[in-house]
Protein backbone atom coordinates (compact mmCIF):
# COMPACT_ATOMS: atom_id res chain seq x y z
CA UNK A 1 0.00 0.00 0.00
CA UNK A 2 1.36 3.13 -0.07
CA UNK A 3 2.48 5.54 -3.43
CA UNK A 4 1.10 5.77 -6.78
CA UNK A 5 1.82 2.31 -7.43
CA UNK A 6 1.32 -0.13 -4.34
CA UNK A 7 -0.52 -2.71 -4.59
CA UNK A 8 -2.71 -4.03 -1.17
CA UNK A 9 -4.95 -5.17 0.93
CA UNK A 10 -5.90 -5.72 4.08
CA UNK A 11 -8.62 -6.33 6.78
CA UNK A 12 -11.66 -6.05 8.19
CA UNK A 13 -12.74 -6.13 11.56
CA UNK A 14 -12.69 -8.99 14.12
CA UNK A 15 -16.35 -9.00 15.39
CA UNK A 16 -18.05 -8.77 12.28
CA UNK A 17 -21.30 -10.01 13.34
CA UNK A 18 -21.60 -7.76 15.67
CA UNK A 19 -20.04 -4.81 14.11
CA UNK A 20 -19.91 -5.43 10.89
CA UNK A 21 -17.66 -4.23 8.36
CA UNK A 22 -16.06 -4.47 5.22
CA UNK A 23 -17.70 -6.20 2.44
CA UNK A 24 -20.46 -8.70 2.86
CA UNK A 25 -23.19 -6.50 3.83
CA UNK A 26 -25.37 -5.60 4.63
CA UNK A 27 -28.78 -5.07 3.86
CA UNK A 28 -30.44 -2.67 6.15
CA UNK A 29 -34.17 -1.88 5.99
CA UNK A 30 -35.77 -3.80 3.98
CA UNK A 31 -37.40 -0.50 2.42
CA UNK A 32 -41.42 -0.79 2.51
CA UNK A 33 -43.02 -0.69 -0.70
CA UNK A 34 -42.75 2.97 -2.51
CA UNK A 35 -41.15 4.30 0.54
CA UNK A 36 -38.34 6.21 0.08
CA UNK A 37 -34.66 5.01 -0.07
CA UNK A 38 -32.56 5.31 2.40
CA UNK A 39 -29.49 7.23 2.19
CA UNK A 40 -27.56 3.93 3.12
CA UNK A 41 -28.76 1.99 0.11
CA UNK A 42 -28.31 4.77 -2.33
CA UNK A 43 -24.81 4.99 -1.41
CA UNK A 44 -24.35 1.26 -2.15
CA UNK A 45 -25.78 1.22 -5.02
CA UNK A 46 -23.51 3.94 -6.29
CA UNK A 47 -20.35 1.16 -4.66
CA UNK A 48 -21.86 -1.60 -6.76
CA UNK A 49 -23.05 0.54 -9.88
CA UNK A 50 -19.09 2.35 -9.91
CA UNK A 51 -17.43 0.49 -13.13
CA UNK A 52 -14.50 2.89 -14.68
CA UNK A 53 -11.71 1.25 -17.62
CA UNK A 54 -9.85 -0.19 -14.96
CA UNK A 55 -12.48 -2.10 -12.86
CA UNK A 56 -14.03 -3.20 -16.18
CA UNK A 57 -10.24 -4.08 -17.37
CA UNK A 58 -9.81 -6.24 -14.06
CA UNK A 59 -12.85 -8.10 -13.97
CA UNK A 60 -11.46 -9.10 -17.86
CA UNK A 61 -7.97 -10.10 -16.25
CA UNK A 62 -9.81 -11.65 -13.38
CA UNK A 63 -11.19 -14.28 -14.81
CA UNK A 64 -7.70 -15.51 -16.20
CA UNK A 65 -6.35 -15.27 -12.64
CA UNK A 66 -8.94 -16.97 -11.08
CA UNK A 67 -9.66 -20.30 -13.24
CA UNK A 68 -11.69 -23.14 -12.41
CA UNK A 69 -10.59 -22.13 -8.56
CA UNK A 70 -14.07 -22.33 -6.73
CA UNK A 71 -13.08 -19.23 -4.12
CA UNK A 72 -11.69 -17.09 -6.68
CA UNK A 73 -14.22 -17.22 -9.54
CA UNK A 74 -16.43 -15.89 -6.85
CA UNK A 75 -14.94 -12.85 -5.89
CA UNK A 76 -16.23 -9.46 -7.04
CA UNK A 77 -14.11 -6.77 -8.52
CA UNK A 78 -15.22 -3.31 -7.49
CA UNK A 79 -13.93 0.63 -7.35
CA UNK A 80 -11.17 0.87 -4.88
CA UNK A 81 -12.37 4.82 -4.66
CA UNK A 82 -16.15 4.32 -4.64
CA UNK A 83 -15.65 1.83 -1.76
CA UNK A 84 -13.43 4.24 -0.06
CA UNK A 85 -15.65 7.56 -0.47
CA UNK A 86 -18.87 4.84 0.30
CA UNK A 87 -17.17 3.37 3.36
CA UNK A 88 -15.88 7.56 4.61
CA UNK A 89 -19.50 8.48 3.55
CA UNK A 90 -21.19 5.38 6.36
CA UNK A 91 -18.51 5.32 8.63
CA UNK A 92 -16.82 8.93 8.80
CA UNK A 93 -13.70 6.45 9.38
CA UNK A 94 -10.71 8.75 7.86
CA UNK A 95 -8.46 5.49 7.34
CA UNK A 96 -11.05 4.84 4.80
CA UNK A 97 -11.74 7.63 2.97
CA UNK A 98 -7.36 8.29 2.41
CA UNK A 99 -7.13 4.02 0.95
CA UNK A 100 -7.65 5.13 -2.51
CA UNK A 101 -5.25 8.37 -2.23
CA UNK A 102 -2.95 6.03 -0.45
CA UNK A 103 -2.60 4.99 -4.35
CA UNK A 104 -2.79 1.44 -4.05
CA UNK A 105 -3.08 -0.62 -7.12
CA UNK A 106 -5.82 -2.53 -5.47
CA UNK A 107 -6.93 -3.75 -2.02
CA UNK A 108 -9.21 -6.10 -0.48
CA UNK A 109 -10.43 -6.95 2.97
CA UNK A 110 -12.46 -9.96 2.14
CA UNK A 111 -12.43 -13.31 0.53
CA UNK A 112 -15.15 -12.06 -1.84
CA UNK A 113 -14.25 -8.72 -3.38
CA UNK A 114 -11.25 -6.86 -4.87
CA UNK A 115 -11.57 -3.21 -5.25
CA UNK A 116 -8.78 -1.80 -7.91
CA UNK A 117 -7.81 1.74 -8.33
CA UNK A 118 -6.81 3.76 -11.52
CA UNK A 119 -6.47 6.95 -13.12
CA UNK A 120 -9.72 8.49 -14.94
CA UNK A 121 -7.65 7.66 -18.22
CA UNK A 122 -5.77 5.14 -18.99
CA UNK A 123 -2.38 5.34 -19.89
CA UNK A 124 -1.00 3.86 -23.30
CA UNK A 125 0.97 1.40 -22.75
CA UNK A 126 -1.71 -1.31 -23.04
CA UNK A 127 0.44 -4.20 -22.43
CA UNK A 128 2.01 -2.87 -19.51
CA UNK A 129 -0.90 -1.60 -18.01
CA UNK A 130 -2.39 -5.07 -18.11
CA UNK A 131 0.86 -6.90 -16.95
CA UNK A 132 0.83 -4.60 -13.87
CA UNK A 133 -2.82 -5.21 -13.28
CA UNK A 134 -2.48 -8.95 -13.59
CA UNK A 135 0.22 -8.99 -11.07
CA UNK A 136 -1.78 -6.40 -8.92
CA UNK A 137 -4.81 -9.35 -9.01
CA UNK A 138 -2.74 -12.25 -8.28
CA UNK A 139 -0.86 -10.42 -4.96
CA UNK A 140 -4.77 -9.55 -4.12
CA UNK A 141 -6.12 -13.65 -5.15
CA UNK A 142 -3.56 -14.50 -2.29
CA UNK A 143 -4.80 -12.37 0.24
CA UNK A 144 -8.54 -13.22 -0.74
CA UNK A 145 -6.72 -16.34 0.74
CA UNK A 146 -5.80 -15.27 3.70
CA UNK A 147 -9.04 -13.89 3.98
CA UNK A 148 -11.02 -17.20 3.44
CA UNK A 149 -8.37 -18.81 5.96
CA UNK A 150 -9.38 -16.59 9.02
CA UNK A 151 -13.21 -16.36 8.06
CA UNK A 152 -12.71 -12.69 7.28
CA UNK A 153 -10.78 -11.68 10.68
CA UNK A 154 -8.47 -8.74 9.64
CA UNK A 155 -4.86 -8.88 10.89
CA UNK A 156 -4.81 -7.90 14.39
CA UNK A 157 -0.99 -5.95 14.55
CA UNK A 158 0.82 -4.54 12.08
CA UNK A 159 3.28 -7.49 12.73
CA UNK A 160 0.79 -9.90 11.67
CA UNK A 161 -0.31 -7.92 8.53
CA UNK A 162 3.61 -7.34 7.67
CA UNK A 163 3.29 -10.98 7.63
CA UNK A 164 -0.05 -11.78 5.62
CA UNK A 165 1.88 -9.04 2.88
CA UNK A 166 5.28 -11.32 2.63
CA UNK A 167 3.00 -14.28 1.31
CA UNK A 168 1.38 -12.05 -0.80
CA UNK A 169 4.67 -10.19 -2.70
CA UNK A 170 6.33 -13.28 -2.83
CA UNK A 171 3.68 -14.49 -5.41
CA UNK A 172 4.18 -11.01 -6.97
CA UNK A 173 7.70 -11.42 -7.20
CA UNK A 174 7.15 -14.69 -8.59
CA UNK A 175 4.98 -13.14 -11.46
CA UNK A 176 7.10 -10.31 -12.03
CA UNK A 177 10.28 -13.24 -12.72
CA UNK A 178 8.18 -14.43 -15.26
CA UNK A 179 7.56 -11.44 -16.98
CA UNK A 180 8.54 -11.40 -20.59
CA UNK A 181 11.10 -8.63 -21.24
CA UNK A 182 10.08 -6.83 -23.70
CA UNK A 183 7.20 -4.78 -23.67
CA UNK A 184 6.92 -4.97 -19.49
CA UNK A 185 9.01 -1.59 -18.27
CA UNK A 186 5.67 -0.31 -16.71
CA UNK A 187 4.95 -3.37 -14.88
CA UNK A 188 8.77 -4.62 -13.85
CA UNK A 189 9.24 -0.38 -12.73
CA UNK A 190 5.66 -0.19 -10.84
CA UNK A 191 6.11 -3.12 -9.12
CA UNK A 192 9.77 -3.06 -8.82
CA UNK A 193 9.38 -0.43 -6.77
CA UNK A 194 7.06 -2.16 -4.12
CA UNK A 195 9.08 -5.02 -3.82
CA UNK A 196 12.01 -2.43 -2.75
CA UNK A 197 10.18 -0.72 -0.63
CA UNK A 198 8.24 -4.25 1.39
CA UNK A 199 12.12 -6.03 1.04
CA UNK A 200 12.86 -7.11 4.94
CA UNK A 201 10.02 -5.85 6.20
CA UNK A 202 8.90 -9.11 7.40
CA UNK A 203 12.80 -9.81 8.62
CA UNK A 204 13.33 -7.43 11.68
CA UNK A 205 16.48 -6.79 12.78
CA UNK A 206 18.03 -8.28 15.95
CA UNK A 207 16.23 -11.29 17.52
CA UNK A 208 12.66 -10.57 16.07
CA UNK A 209 11.17 -9.60 19.20
CA UNK A 210 10.60 -5.52 18.44
CA UNK A 211 7.82 -3.89 19.18
CA UNK A 212 4.59 -4.08 17.00
CA UNK A 213 5.32 0.04 16.76
CA UNK A 214 8.57 -1.20 15.41
CA UNK A 215 6.17 -2.27 11.59
CA UNK A 216 3.99 0.88 11.93
CA UNK A 217 6.92 3.04 12.34
CA UNK A 218 8.61 0.81 8.87
CA UNK A 219 5.11 0.65 6.97
CA UNK A 220 5.07 3.91 7.83
CA UNK A 221 8.02 5.60 6.89
CA UNK A 222 7.86 3.57 3.52
CA UNK A 223 5.19 4.89 2.66
CA UNK A 224 3.25 1.86 3.00
CA UNK A 225 0.06 3.04 5.15
CA UNK A 226 -2.37 6.20 4.95
CA UNK A 227 -1.63 9.37 6.89
CA UNK A 228 -4.34 8.49 9.24
CA UNK A 229 -4.16 5.12 10.06
CA UNK A 230 -4.27 4.63 13.41
CA UNK A 231 -0.99 3.17 14.51
CA UNK A 232 -2.58 1.26 17.44
CA UNK A 233 -5.43 0.31 15.08
CA UNK A 234 -4.74 -1.88 12.25
CA UNK A 235 -8.61 -2.30 11.71
CA UNK A 236 -9.05 1.44 11.30
CA UNK A 237 -7.92 0.58 7.55
CA UNK A 238 -11.35 -1.08 7.59
CA UNK A 239 -14.85 -0.38 6.57
CA UNK A 240 -16.40 -1.02 10.01
CA UNK A 241 -20.14 -0.43 10.68
CA UNK A 242 -21.34 -0.99 7.42
CA UNK A 243 -21.06 -4.16 4.98
CA UNK A 244 -20.78 -3.62 1.66
CA UNK A 245 -22.01 -6.59 -0.59
CA UNK A 246 -20.90 -8.10 -3.71
CA UNK A 247 -23.86 -8.03 -5.97
ZN1 LIG B 1 -0.87 -6.94 -0.18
Amino acid sequence: MGDESRTDRIVASPARKAIGYGVRAVHVVAAAKGAKISRKDALLKKFRSARPWYVLRARKLWLGVAGNDPLLSQVWIGDLKTFSSVGYALTRQAGVRDLWKSGFNAWTNSSRLVLVNGQPVPPKDQRGLDDRLRITLLHEAVHVGQFEDTRDQPPKTYREMVGYEAKAYAETKKALDQLEPQGTDLAKTNQAEILDFFTGLDKPPGNGKLPDSYFVDELTARGLLPNSANPKDPASLYVRSVRMEPP
